[in-house]
């Protein structure tokens, strides 16, 4: 075991250095076929079953490429504010891993399909940081190998490992910014603000299901520090493995105020991979970086360079979605929200399941109150994506409905939820075999509302002299013995109706 890294106070990392971010972010496309072969890209499955002989890499199989994962590589691109090669190669990057049968990488080295580009990215306070991308370029996925025996599922302390290639060939586009300056004490916010507009961005493209738990949107942090009013950028870092966005912000954090540590004890930086470790908010060193040269890489000659047309790109550029500044400020407008409450809105994940559930008819401020506040809450304590939860928007706003008519309180619509969640049905068939209908039979509630009063007589006299507000304690005896199932404001009008208040 390494001894635990000394850190340097952040505030003080901050007044003497200056960060610099670089974002690298893989994303897996969800075409039908992998990039190169006709094999089913789907997740998971049995180990070994999506596999032929090309992304196996045996000898004499031949790639075909995927022009649906072209086509999503220009959309990104375009979505990106990128350019779009007018004539670009695959190239071979060369090196030897278990998890890659080819013994090379089929990716793009010095001829991109898009570059020079932007994203503007919003912080939680409205600023907007304009990051500029490098480069978007094509490659393939590798397979995946599972280290067995070890207590960290490292291959250090392993006892042997197993390989599953059906991973390998899925199509990746790599996405790639330029150096990130200026940030300041921001730069844990804008690598994650980051992330999180290019994941909603490519959502929006429909080209990814961008699932970071899945590891089908990744992100590697370079950080480095260099002096406070210094020319030359200091060495970086690649951090690995960083699979939510808030580890994002966490390993950029962490990073800086190990590094500032380095420095000033008179240290180097070692450019070097780290891995992040989620449970303590650490990286740990990996490999010492290797560069270009070591990939020997050179064009892919199984297959012909890409020319995309003039015309297919500006008939792709009809197809982008709303730019995601666009539709904040959309959103805000239509409606009504505060700055705060934007802000929860994106940062809670759930934009698009509340417009989803406005869409099928809820009121955006109780969409944005299920996603957001109980929903959210149920996703976090099951330690699953909200996207993930096992409900549907069109479900939550048809219990918005039944709220509205009367039919559930707020309380009763709480139960229904989870009884969706529990896998037991449509809301409508939760009302029925849970028996949640709110009684509004006004004759039962007469019943509970004269025991109750029966109960507590002296409460009745107070009510009957005038002093209205006591009724509470009626109202919510009688909501006790209904289980909660009567609607407040009509047993109070029946309680006041009673004593003849
Ligand atoms: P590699 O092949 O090593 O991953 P890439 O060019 O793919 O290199 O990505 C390196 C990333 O790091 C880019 O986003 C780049 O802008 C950024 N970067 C380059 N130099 C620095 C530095 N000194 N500090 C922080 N980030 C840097
Ligand atoms: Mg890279
Ligand atoms: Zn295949």
């Amino acid at each position: 075991m390494t001894a635990v890294a000394d850190l340097m106070d952040y505030a003080e990392v901050i007044e003497r250095y200056d960060p610099v971010l670089g974002l690298e972010v893989h994303v897996e496309l969800n075409t039908n076929t992998k990039m190169f072969c006709g094999c089913p890209n789907v997740f998971g499955g049995e180990p070994n079953t999506h596999v032929c002989p090309t992304c196996l890499g045996l000898p004499g199989a031949l790639p075909v490429l995927n022009g649906k994962g072209v086509e999503s590589a220009i959309r990104i691109g375009l979505a990106l504010n990128c350019e779009i090669a007018r004539w670009c190669r695959f190239a071979r990057k060369n090196y030897f891993y278990p998890d890659m049968p080819k013994n090379f990488q089929t990716s793009q080295y010095d001829e991109p399909i898009a570059f020079d580009g932007y994203l503007d990215v919003t912080l939680d306070d409205g600023e907007v940081v304009r990051v500029e991308i490098e480069r978007a370029h094509m490659e393939e996925d590798t397979g995946k190998s599972l280290h067995v025996g070890g207590a960290t599922g490292r291959i250090h302390g392993a006892d042997y490992s197993l390989l599953d290639y059906n991973r390998a060939g899925v199509p990746l586009i790599e996405i790639v910014t330029k150096p990130i300056v200026g940030t300041g004490e921001r730069a844990p916010e804008v690598a994650r603000a980051y992330v999180n507009t290019l994941r909603d961005l490519l959502r929006a493209l429909d080209v990814s299901d961008v699932r970071m738990d899945q590891g089908s949107l990744r992100c590697d942090a370079n950080v480095s520090l260099m002096a406070r009013g210094a020319t030359e950028f200091g060495t970086r870092t690649e951090t690995k493995n960083v699979n939510s966005l808030r580890s994002v912000e966490r390993a950029v954090r962490y990073e800086m105020t190990r590094q500032g540590a380095v420095l000033a004890g008179g240290g180097t930086v070692t450019q070097e991979t780290r891995h992040f470790q989620e449970s303590d908010g650490t990286t740990s060193a990996g490999r010492t970086k290797e560069t270009a040269e070591d990939y020997r890489y050179f064009p892919e000659p199984d297959l012909v360079p890409i020319a995309p047309s003039r015309e297919w790109v500006d008939e792709l550029r009809k197809t982008m979605p709303e730019k995601p500044a666009d539709r904040r400020k959309r959103i805000q407008t239509e409606w009504n929200l505060t700055p705060e409450e934007l802000r929860d809105l994106f940062n809670s994940g759930a934009v698009d399941l509340v417009e989803a559930t406005v869409a099928a008819g809820a009121k955006p401020g109780e969409a944005r109150g299920w996603w957001v506040n109980f929903l959210a809450q149920e996703a976090n304590s099951r330690d699953v994506e909200l996207t993930t939860l096992p409900i549907t928007p069109a479900q939550v706003a048809r219990v918005t409905e039944l709220v509205a008519s009367g039919e559930l309180t707020n309380k009763l619509a709480r139960e229904v939820v989870k009884g969706v969640l529990a896998g037991e049905g449509e809301p409508d068939d939760v009302v029925e075999t849970r028996g949640l209908k709110v009684v509004s039979d006004d004759s039962a509630l007469l019943a509970a509302v004269d025991e109750a009063l029966a109960a507590q007589p002296d409460v009745a006299d107070k009510i009957r002299g005038g002093k209205v507000q006591a009724a509470g304690a009626i109202v919510g005896a009688v909501m006790k013995a209904t289980k909660g199932q009567a609607d407040a404001k009509r047993v109070r009008e029946l309680i006041i109706e009673r004593v003849g208040a």
